[in-house]
This record gives structure tokens, sequence and C-alpha cells, in this order.
């Protein structure tokens, strides 16, 4: 049995105390991804800050800038009106996400934290970079169906999991962060690492830092999207690939694009070059086709996840494709 000490605060700058103090303490959310990790035995924290009482769960609109909180649950993001309406691309990644049940107690926050679902990381007894730096991967050359194809290391192959941080990836978000110096912002698209020499670093968040909220100022990008998830099954599955796609077509021509893909990178991968690629083109399949291409410019397989190097620009133009036939 792992004993863990229990504490609960409603106040932010305790909670920071707590976990900037105490290098084996550690925030928790929803606990979804946490409490599994324990369980393993992945990660043993000896203190349990609960957040889940700091006042961090508004959604408001302010100057056309979408506050976020951090404890808002990922059911109450998808089914908020405001989301809805000038973000259905966020809601549509959302909704994708794990179960219903899940959705329920995962946050925000958490969502943007949880680990990679490589089954090294999870099993204590193999070798696993991110775990256990210097050990090895054993996914490189093991069981890597799931495995990143964009921004490898030869480290760590592993990929983020989660949807709504693809969602994201496609909107200017900012992320709004507390720690002992006071607030600071990191644009979301720079929050999540690659993996490089240190795997054990999944993002830019610094020891004892919390996550209070996201800002999102409102775009034109709310008609024309789709986000596309590839899975095994139906439901409750991590994705193979997904790609959240969204088009600004004015007077015929395409006047502003994001794409982001999912399941393919160490963090939400964005399609930078594709989405300059299309910009003041006609939304046609050709063009399409060739944004695809030039996505998969820098793209390499590990074996067993080779077929993700025809999975993924297909769902490129699946995704752009069903973005644009939307009324
Ligand atoms: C069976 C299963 C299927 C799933 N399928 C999917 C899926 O298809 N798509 C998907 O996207 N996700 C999926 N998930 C993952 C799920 O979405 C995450 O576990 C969840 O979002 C984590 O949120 P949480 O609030 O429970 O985080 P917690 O487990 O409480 O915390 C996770 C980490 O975040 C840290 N943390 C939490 N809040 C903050 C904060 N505000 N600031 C700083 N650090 C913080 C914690 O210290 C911890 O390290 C699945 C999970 C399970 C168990
Ligand atoms: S891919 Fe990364 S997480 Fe998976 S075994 Fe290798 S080092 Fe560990």
């Amino acid at each position: 049995m792992i004993n863990f000490q229990y504490l609960r605060t409603t106040v932010v700058k305790t909670a920071l105390g707590l976990v900037s103090k105490d290098p084996k303490a550690a925030f928790i959310a929803g606990g979804t991804n946490l409490v599994d990790l324990m369980k393993r035995g992945v990660t043993a924290p000896e203190k349990l800050i609960d957040i889940n009482h700091l006042p961090l769960k508004q959604i408001e609109l302010k100057n056309n800038v979408l506050h976020i909180g951090a404890l808002v649950s990922n059911s109450a993001l998808a089914e908020n009106g405001i989301v809805k309406e000038k973000f259905p691309l966020l809601m549509l990644a959302l909704q994708s996400g794990a179960s219903a049940q899940l959705r329920n107690v995962a946050t925000v926050g958490g969502n943007m934290m949880q680990r990679t679902r490589c089954g090294y990381f999870y099993d204590t007894t193999m070798p696993c970079n991110k775990r256990e730096p210097g050990t090895g991967c054993g996914a490189i050359g093991g069981y890597n169906r799931m495995h990143a194809i964009f921004g490898t290391s030869e480290s760590c192959i592993a990929v983020h999991p989660s949807d709504m941080c693809v969602g994201l990836a496609t909107l200017d978000a900012q992320v709004v962060i507390v720690g002992a110096k006071g607030e600071r912002k990191i644009n979301f698209i720079d929050f999540h690492r690659l993996a490089g020499t240190t795997p054990e670093k999944d993002n830019n968040l610094q020891k004892g830092e919390l996550i209070v909220r996201l800002e999102i100022p409102v775009n034109n990008l709310n008609k024309n999207i789709h986000y596309l998830k590839v899975r095994d099954r139906s439901s409750y599955a991590f994705a193979l690939i997904s790609v959240a796609a969204a088009l600004e077509i004015k007077d015929g021509l395409i006047a502003n694009v994001r794409l982001a893909m999912g399941g393919v990178a160490h963090k939400p991968w964005r399609l930078t070059t594709a989405e300059s690629f299309l910009k003041g083109k006609i939304a046609t399949t050709a063009n399409f086709e060739e944004a695809a291409k030039l996505a998969m410019k820098d793209a390499k397989g590990f074996g067993e996840n080779d077929f993700k190097l025809k999975l993924a620009p297909n769902s490129i133009i699946e995704a752009l494709t069903i973005a644009k036939s939307k009324a």
C-alpha cells in the first residue's frame, strides 16, 4: 500500500505554497489520470493537494476573449453555450475524448497535463526514458502501433493523448499560470514540448506552478470546422490519428485556415506548412491533397505505426473536405 497525505484548500495561494515547498507534493484535480499512475506505481506523491475547491470554474467572455477556469470539467466546457457558438471545433474535440463519465470529472488543467498512454510508460518492469530517464525506450523497436511519426527523438516516440488539446492548438489560446513569482502567460502552442533528450518533461510548466485558466480570443473560424478522430473503436479509445480543421472561406477563397493533428507527435501537432499553402487558394480536393502531402514531408514511421504515414494524409483530406461541406 502507498501512503500519502491528502490536503484540501479553497485558496490558490495556499495550494501553491503547499506544492512549491514540497518536491513530493502534487495537485490533484479530477484524478482520472493521476490516480491511475499512482495505482500502477509510475508516480508516488507523498502529498496530494486537492484543488477542486479553488475558485477556477468560470467560463466568461470578456472583451471578446473567452476565459476558461482550469477546473471547468470537460463536459461543462463542451456544453457551454458560448463554446458551442464561437468555438464549435473545441466542442467537437472535447466530445470525442474518453467517455461521458470521465468527461464529467476530467478538468481543463488536468487534461492538458495528462501523461502519455505509451504502454511501456505504465509498465514499471519495462525500460522507459520518460518514466525513468536513462533506462531506454521500449517502444523503439518494440510495440509502437500508437506512437509518433513527427518530431520524434532517439529518447522517446510517445504521443500526447489529449483530444481537447488538438482543438486548442487551432486557436490562439493562451495558458495563464501562477507560481511563486506571480502570474505568467504562455501561448498554448508552446505549452507542450517535444521529447528531445528530456522526455520526462511533457510541458513547460515549472514545479509548483498551477494552471489557472485559458484565454481564447474569438475568431471567424467557427463555421467550416471538423474534428476527425480515427480510433480502434467508436468510443472510449485514444486517437490513432485525429485532425482538427477550420476554414474561413471568403468570396470562394480560403481566407484563413487552421490545422492540427493528434496521435502523431509528443505534442499537439500544428500543420503550419499546409496552412500556408492553403491560404488564398480555392478549397478544392486537389489543393487539400497537396496540403496533406506538404504536411507529411518530415513524417517517419517506426514499423508497427507505418500505417499512419498513409492514414494521416487521408485524414487531413477528409477533415478538410467535411469542414468545407458545412453550410
Ligand atoms: C479509460 C480512459 C480513456 C480516456 N480517453 C481519452 C480520450 O479519448 N481523449 C482524451 O483527451 N483523454 C482521454 N482520457 C484522459 C482524460 O481526459 C484525462 O485523464 C483527464 O483529462 C485528466 O484530467 P483530471 O482533471 O482528471 O486530471 P488529474 O488526473 O487530476 O491530474 C492529471 C495531472 O495534472 C496535474 N494537474 C491537474 N490540474 C492542474 C492544474 N490546474 N495546474 C497544474 N497541474 C494540474 C496533476 O497534478 C496531475 O499531474 C482517458 C482517460 C481514461 C482513464
Ligand atoms: S516512447 Fe517514450 S514513453 Fe514510451 S517507452 Fe519510449 S521513452 Fe517511454
